[in-house]
């Protein structure tokens, strides 16, 4: 597969600017820009962020480090390095510049080779930065996102569900009696079980906002914004009967003569004052009544 171009987004009014960095980076770059620095923040998406930004320092109608400063103050773009373009160089706007949170600050006219390689430099080290932090959020055996991960986006999910009114659901997911599984077929097979039942839960989940982690041990959560208790039971049906057509054998499992799951589940719209806590905390004492009432099973109240 053909490496995605990275991004690069430049502010600017001005055409001879504009025309010039193109005719730079046009090749090796996917190379954007907003005239209207106002709409900046608007214009930014999580599906269009860019790898960095050039900020012109000579626009009209904006002050340049006043969107540099919201930039950096916003949390969707406040890790996208930021480089100052200026016309001419001035000490106190080049100090100015990196005072309010830009990484490099270049003069016009552009040294070609310089400039390039300035660019590279920001968008790899920006580019490692990303990486290492998906690594932090990343499950070592499973490949899935662990539970520091799901922590944080069931906290964001949770703030939008009660912006908008909208339900959210949580399954908690055990595997059944995967402790004598361990015993009798062995670690090495128990951890490659894990491995194939967080993979076919990640495929189980349709959606894309929809999240499955690796919870703890031998414990997964899915986190499914925006469904109710209908959708979230087509779900949990959806797992169970996955993981139960893998047909593991598991002779020692006191439910079936195969690897099974047991699921607690919750949907709520959530209310002001409530926690997401309390959504984990309803799920986790469904799954324990579906433990306690035969395992291999769904419960969701
Ligand atoms: P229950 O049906 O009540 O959930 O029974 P259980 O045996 O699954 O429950 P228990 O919590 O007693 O045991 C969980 C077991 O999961 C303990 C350990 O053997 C296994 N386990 C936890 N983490 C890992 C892991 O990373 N790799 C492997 N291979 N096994 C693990
Ligand atoms: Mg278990
Ligand atoms: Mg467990």
């Amino acid at each position: 597969m053909r490496e995605k171009k990275p991004l690069i987004l430049f502010i600017s009014d001005s055409m001879e600017n504009i025309d010039s960095l193109g005719a730079l980076l046009v090749k090796e770059y996917n190379f954007t820009v907003i005239k209207n620095a106002s709409e900046i923040l608007k214009t930014i998406s999580e599906k269009l962020l860019p790898d960095i930004i050039l900020l012109d320092t000579s626009m009209q109608e904006s002050d340049s480090f006043d969107i540099c400063r919201q930039l950096n103050e916003d949390d969707l773009t406040k890790d996208i390095p930021i480089i100052f373009i200026a016309e001419k160089s001035h000490n106190s706007d080049e100090t100015k510049g990196f005072e309010t949170g830009a990484v490099d600050f270049i003069t016009m006219p552009v040294n070609p080779v310089v400039t390039k390689a300035r660019i590279q430099t920001h968008i790899k080290l920006k580019q490692q930065r990303d990486l290492l932090a998906t690594l932090a959020e990343i499950d070592g055996l499973t490949g899935i996102a662990n539970r520091r991960r799901f922590d944080e986006l069931l906290t964001k999910e949770y703030k939008q569900a009660l912006r908008e009114h909208e339900p959210i659901a949580l399954l908690m997911v055990d595997i059944d009696d995967f402790k004598p599984f361990n015993d009798h077929y062995g670690h090495m097979a128990g951890d490659a079980t894990l491995k194939q039942v967080a993979h076919i839960i990640d495929k189980t989940l349709n959606r894309p906002m929809d999240l499955v982690a690796r919870y703890g041990g031998e414990e997964f959560v899915c986190l499914l914004p925006n469904t109710d208790i209908e959708g979230m039971t087509l779900i949990a049906n959806s797992v169970l009967e996955a993981i139960r057509a893998l047909r593991i054998p598991h002779e020692f499992a006191r439910a079936a003569d195969i690897l099974t799951l047991s699921i607690g589940g919750a949907s709520v719209i959530p209310k002001h004052g409530d926690t997401p806590e309390s959504l984990v905390v309803m799920a986790d004492k469904r799954l324990y009544k579906a433990k306690e009432t035969g395992r291999n099973r769904f419960v969701f109240e």
